[in-house]
């Protein structure tokens, strides 16, 4: 009993194993004894006392055989069973059964006898050697005219085996009947395990090319409920590892071109000095300063990758204290103001100076709206605009940087937060691990925030921080 369909074929055959004989039989012998041969007796009895009565009107019949067999031979055609009239000392006197000539006369050996001549009637059931099977045996006594004395009795005997016989024909049934509902039990138990069986095989088959690292396929969820949660929660398992795997997939690739980059400047500088660059101060300064911006550029990428990591270890804390936005806003903006005109762009920025103050860490969500700005600016082509604006609505501050740059597809809209993801535009520009959203987004939620992008592709970009101001 070890798999599934071995246990399912037995659970559904035991009904028919032991319920339907162990039925049969009990309703059988309820049946022959409780009701067929109650029935049996009551009703040999009734014949027998009729039988009795008639004779009490003839009194011939207990002094001589002949009368005897005479009036048996007219009485037993109405009678089912074998008739024989015995005298009040127990001899035969007659029966309707030829065999038993030879025992007319004789005295029966049937200790009832006894009883039935002191005036009780009696039934038995009985294995008569004589016949060698089971009799129900009934004797009724016959009184004198006077009634004072017994005069003689009246014996019906019925042979069991033709009850038995008729019953024999129900075993027959009983038993076929259980055998068919045995076969129709191991189909039905068969049919249900192999519906079990299939998508539990294909769901395991998945499993194990999952576990090799063949294939990261969905399965189709089908079946009963329960195997359907379970195919559906290995899909989201599946869901999941695809995410991380173009994660990993992601992160590699972004980091490979992010370290190649600055390695390869650097390696180049190094290169120019030892080769006698070092001797012209001016050229010097130059590299070295070039080195200095490398070296900047990767540590900035490892802040952004450790922020990824204390993001995934649970550990970013904010410090937070008022920050009154209408002051702080402008300054924090200072910065990103040089670098877009820098690039030839066009800057705005409408901030009211009444904005409420705001429980934030000013730290983080200046990384946050630096990261937004950082990307209008390098996104957007020079000769365009990159505006700021802030306000209040609906109980928060709302902070939007909106840039007149290529614009973001609606398929990747939504993937743009995810780490390391830069979308088909992105590639083309040589910097970005595509941490910037993720950072800012994480950010702006741990503040209680939402941060929204908006954007049509060929006319620009628009990302908005909400935080609330409870
Ligand atoms: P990165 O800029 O390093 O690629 P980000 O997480 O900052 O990564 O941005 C993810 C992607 O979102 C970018 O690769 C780019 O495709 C898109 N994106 C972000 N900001 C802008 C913008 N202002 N204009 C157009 N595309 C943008």
């Amino acid at each position: 009993m070890h798999t599934l369909r071995q246990r399912l074929i037995l659970s559904h055959m035991l009904p028919s194993l032991l319920l339907i004989p162990i039925m049969g039989i009990v309703l059988i012998y309820v049946i022959e004894t409780r009701v067929v041969l109650a029935n049996l007796s009551s009703e040999l009895t009734g014949q027998a006392v009729l039988i009795a009565e008639l004779a009490e009107d003839y009194p011939g019949v207990w002094s001589d055989a002949e009368t005897a067999q005479a009036f048996v031979a007219r009485i037993d055609p109405r009678v089912s069973a074998r008739l024989m009239l015995l005298d009040r000392d127990g001899r035969l006197l007659a029966s309707s059964d030829p065999a038993d000539a030879p025992l007319v006369g004789s005295r029966l050996a049937v200790p009832e006898i006894a009883h039935v001549l002191s005036g009780r009637a009696q039934v038995r059931t009985t294995y008569s050697r004589h016949l060698h099977e089971e009799v129900v045996d009934v004797f009724i006594p016959v009184w004198a005219f006077d009634e004072r004395q017994v005069v003689g009795i009246v014996r019906l005997n019925h042979r069991l085996a033709t009850v038995h016989e008729r019953f024999l024909r129900v075993r027959q049934t009983v038993a076929l009947v259980s055998l068919g509902g045995l076969l129709l039990s191991a189909l039905v138990g068969w049919t249900l395990a192999l519906h079990l069986e299939r998508p539990l095989e294909r769901i395991t088959r998945a499993i194990q090319l999952l576990a090799s690292g063949q294939s990261l396929d969905l399965i189709p969820e089908q079946g009963p409920r329960e195997i359907r949660s379970l195919a559906h929660a290995f899909n989201v398992l599946v869901t999941r590892l695809r995410t991380l795997e173009e994660t990993r997939h992601r992160l590699l690739a972004n980091l490979v071109h992010e370290l190649g980059r600055p390695l390869g400047a650097l390696h180049s500088a190094i290169q120019a000095l030892l080769g006698g660059a070092d001797e012209d101060p001016r050229l010097r300064r130059e590299l070295l300063a070039g080195m200095e911006g490398e070296v900047e550029h990767l540590r900035r990428l490892l802040d952004d990758l450790s922020h990824v990591h204390d993001q995934l270890a649970g550990a970013l804390e904010l410090a937070r204290r008022p920050v009154p936005l209408g002051k702080w806003l402008p300054q924090a903006l200072a910065p990103w103001r040089a670098s877009a005109q820098e690039k030839g762009l066009q800057w705005v920025a409408t901030i009211p100076a009444d904005l409420p103050a705001l429980q934030a860490d000013p730290d983080r969500l200046a990384q946050a709206l630096g990261n937004l700005l950082s990307n209008a600016i390098m996104y957007t082509p020079s000769g365009g605009r990159v505006a700021v604006d802030a306000g209040v609505a609906d109980g928060a501050v709302w902070i939007r940087v909106s840039d007149t740059g290529p614009g973001i597809p609606p398929d990747e809209q939504a993937r743009i937060f995810t780490p390391f993801y830069r979308g088909r535009q992105a590639r083309r520009f040589p910097q970005g691990m595509g941490l910037g959203l993720t950072i800012a987004h994480d950010l702006v939620v741990a503040h209680g925030g939402r941060l929204e992008v908006e954007s049509t592709p060929g006319q620009g970009s628009r990302f908005t921080i909400w935080l609330p101001l409870e």
